[in-house]
């Protein structure tokens, strides 16, 4: 059975932009491929420390485990859901795969340079993480690993280091498919990106200091109301969908029609030529509010319990799927 693969870092609570753009979309696939594929779910909570940590992070690992679920996560016995460091084989695998990789290539990582910008002394962690995350996809034989368009350059990077083991030592590692047949698979707008609300230029980020410029997941309605309310927009005075001239606006829409699921088409013919802004921002607010508050109350109605009951099915599973892989590693590396 061919493996599907996600993760997503939990150092903070969750935004609007993580949950339509990710969350989302990946139970949605999840749910459709789990009949007749292994689908792992894992949080990387030891890529989570590459950076600090807002709150505490086994808190945050549990809440982010429990918004898969109220976003609609069916679970049978093919869904394997595991937290990274239960699973000691990644650390291991990692190392190994260190001495496969070249600094060169590593180096040349865009989300390296970018984290590591303007820090004085960068954590080696940082730089390394590719090659975790290379071990946390190719210990389970993942072909598809649903990412977005910052991480493509991380799946090539597997790739090449997959390849490079398989041609030494034998067919040891399933080579992922290459990212453009990843975001085929998964059937999401490659260019999807929520846009911070006073930045429209901006992706919301959950790192962003400013509060009002994200909607948390578990954002008061009424306080997630008023930041749609004190959005940026322009003044242009015209409702219409460019990303380009108009980001605040179309951003509006672009979150009016995914919080409703509705296609986004559909959203701009309705209030294509209108002219108030205000009109808009109220039903995106109402919008917002109302699924705000749904999800919220079914992420209460999921306890601490459930969620720990299917992390010590999946990290039993985790553990010997990866367990066995590292071992054939192990052997062709002659370290056993
Ligand atoms: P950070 O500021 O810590 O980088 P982030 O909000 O960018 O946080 P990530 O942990 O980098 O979140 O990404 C988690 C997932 O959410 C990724 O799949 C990423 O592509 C997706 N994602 C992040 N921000 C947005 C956004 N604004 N719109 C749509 N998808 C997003
Ligand atoms: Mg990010």
């Amino acid at each position: 059975m061919k493996t599907i693969l996600t993760g997503i870092r939990s150092n903070s609570v969750l935004t609007l932009g993580n949950y339509l753009g990710a969350l989302l979309p990946m139970v949605r696939l999840a749910n459709k491929y789990s009949k007749d594929y292994n689908v792992n779910i894992f949080v990387p909570d030891l890529h989570s420390i590459i950076s600090d940590v807002d709150g505490d992070l086994r808190a945050n690992t549990i809440r982010t485990l429990k918004y898969y679920l109220a976003a609609g996560l069916e679970i049978n016995e093919n869904v394997h859901i595991y937290r990274q460091s239960y699973v000691p084989a990644h650390s291991e695998l990692c190392w190994i795969l260190d001495c496969v990789a070249t600094m060169g290539e590593t180096s040349r990582m865009i989300q390296y340079k970018e984290k590591s910008k303007g820090q004085e002394s960068c954590n080696v962690g940082i730089f390394n993480y590719p090659i975790l995350m290379a071990a946390d996809i190719l210990l389970y034989d993942a072909e598809y690993v649903p990412i977005g368009e910052d991480q493509f350059q991380h799946i090539e990077l597997t790739r090449n280091i997959a390849m490079r083991v398989n041609h030494k030592y034998g067919e040891i590692f399933t080579v992922p498919v290459a990212t453009d047949e990843q975001v085929k698979f998964m059937e999401v707008d490659n260019g999807l990106r929520i846009r911070d609300l006073l930045n429209p230029e901006k992706k919301m980020s959950k790192s962003t200091k400013a509060e009002n410029s994200k909607i948390m997941l578990d954002d008061a309605p009424e306080l997630a109301a008023k930041k749609i309310m004190s959005a940026t927009t322009d003044s242009f005075g015209k409702i219409k969908f460019d990303m380009w001239t108009q980001p605040g606006i179309s951003n509006l829409l672009q979150i009016e029609a995914l919080v409703n699921n509705v296609p986004l088409q559909d959203v701009i013919s309705t209030w294509a030529g209108e002219t108030h802004y205000g009109d808009l921002k109220k039903k995106v607010a109402e919008s917002v509010s109302q699924m705000l508050a749904d999800f919220q109350e079914k992420s209460a109605k999921i306890s601490d319990e459930q969620v720990y009951e299917l992390l010590e099915k999946g990290e039993k599973y985790a553990n010997e799927v990866a367990n066995a892989k590292l071992l054939e590693v192990q052997k062709a590396f002659q370290l056993r």
